[in-house]
């Protein structure tokens, strides 16, 4: 039966790298999939004066899958908050419910050269973090008042109720039992009260997995142990704010941001892919952008939503063979073009 795609490219660099992992798709799946495509970000706002049409969030919410590039044009920082390209993710995460974000970090050997670390350290990542994406001090109440001493105060409550702990938990234990069956889950439960219902919950709901060996670990910790030695983890839970800081941490230890996709999956495995990179304004039209975040990214929707692991395997091994053969665009210190390396890749399956 064919699936259908959800193309949104948005702006900058996006349009480039999500025709670039069209292209390798249709060269792997040929008529299986369908796509359409629809304006988001700062092209959305130009079109339709919202970066979030009706039309847009329609074709997303109809699609199997939606393959997502990147938002954000320096002409949009000036427009009211409501109208700014990123409240175009925003709304997409809430609307469709995806509440679930896995970003693999991973590194391929011959980049060992392009990581913050020392190359024997990175050599060893190979991770995933699970994070939570609907809650926490991002979505509590908030806001600025005066002190009884008449100063100004500002204010993010945090929490997160037992089933959203739950919920996120399954996520990152079934995550697990895909791959090392090692689950590390990250709080503060030594001072926050949030982190100890999570904790709590995240222990109950082990007992559904006996074959996934879970450990807790305080986040201060964790920010040191994912520099110092990263190939100690398999899978990461955490929750919102403590998984936005550490899944960029994470991604910079295991290379280029050029090289990094994810997932945001709602409870029943549909999702959006994107890249973890921006619109790149800087490089966007030169065709120099890397496109192998949003290649892999596509093999994530094929694994974790279309139900084509295979699939998915064979195109991360032909982005591991293209690497070897020493194809570089230029954040990987290369020449190749967009075009060359989506070629090379297509070649390579
Ligand atoms: P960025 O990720 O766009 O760029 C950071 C640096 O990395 C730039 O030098 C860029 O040239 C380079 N880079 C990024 N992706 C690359 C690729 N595929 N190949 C080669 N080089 C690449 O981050 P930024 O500059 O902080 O943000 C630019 C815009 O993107 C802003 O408007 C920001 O809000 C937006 N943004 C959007 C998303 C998203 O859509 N999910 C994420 C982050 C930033």
């Amino acid at each position: 039966m064919t699936k259908r795609i959800a193309l949104l490219p948005g702006d900058g660099i996006g349009p480039e790298v999500v025709a670039a992992a069209r292209q390798v798709l249709e060269h792997l799946c040929g008529d299986a999939l369908a796509f359409e495509t629809a304006a988001v970000g700062y092209a959305a706002y130009e079109s339709d004066g919202e970066p979030l049409p009706a039309a847009t969030l329609d074709l997303a919410r109809r699609a199997d899958a939606i393959l997502f590039g990147a938002v954000g044009n320096p002409r949009g920082d000036a427009l009211a908050r409501n109208l700014r390209p990123e409240q175009a993710i925003l709304g997409l995460r809430k609307h469709l419910g995806l509440f679930a974000n896995l970003r693999p970090a991973k590194l391929y050997p011959e980049l060992a050269d392009a990581s913050a670390l020392r190359p024997d350290v990175a050599r060893r990542i190979d991770l995933v973090i699970v994070r939570e994406l609907n809650g926490d001090v991002y979505f509590g109440e908030k806001g600025m008042r005066t002190t009884a001493a008449g100063r100004r105060e500002g204010y993010d409550i945090m929490s997160y109720d037992e089933d959203q702990v739950a919920a996120i938990a399954r996520v990152g234990f079934e995550t697990a039992r895909a791959r090392g069956k090692r689950l590390c889950s990250i709080d503060k439960a030594n001072v926050l009260e949030t982190s100890q219902l999570w904790r709590d919950v995240v222990i109950e709901v082990s007992a559904d997995y006996p074959d996934v060996t879970l450990s807790h670990m305080l986040v201060d910790n964790a920010a040191m142990q994912l520099v110092r030695d990263p190939g100690q983890f398999d899978v990461i839970v955490t929750g919102n704010l403590f998984g936005d800081i550490l899944s960029d941490q994470a991604s910079m230890c295991a290379g280029s941001i050029g090289m990094l996709p994810s997932a945001s999956l709602d409870a029943d495995q549909k999702g959006l892919y994107e890249p973890i990179h921006g619109s790149a304004p800087d490089i966007a039209g030169r065709g120099k952008a890397n496109p192998l975040a949003t290649i892999l990214s596509a093999a994530m929707m094929l694994r974790y939503s279309l139900g084509l692991a295979a699939e998915a395997d064979r195109i991360e091994a032909a982005v591991a063979r293209t690497l070897a053969d020493g194809v570089r665009t230029a954040d990987l210190g290369g020449e190749a073009s967009t075009a060359e390396m989506t070629a090379a890749v297509c070649e390579q399956l």
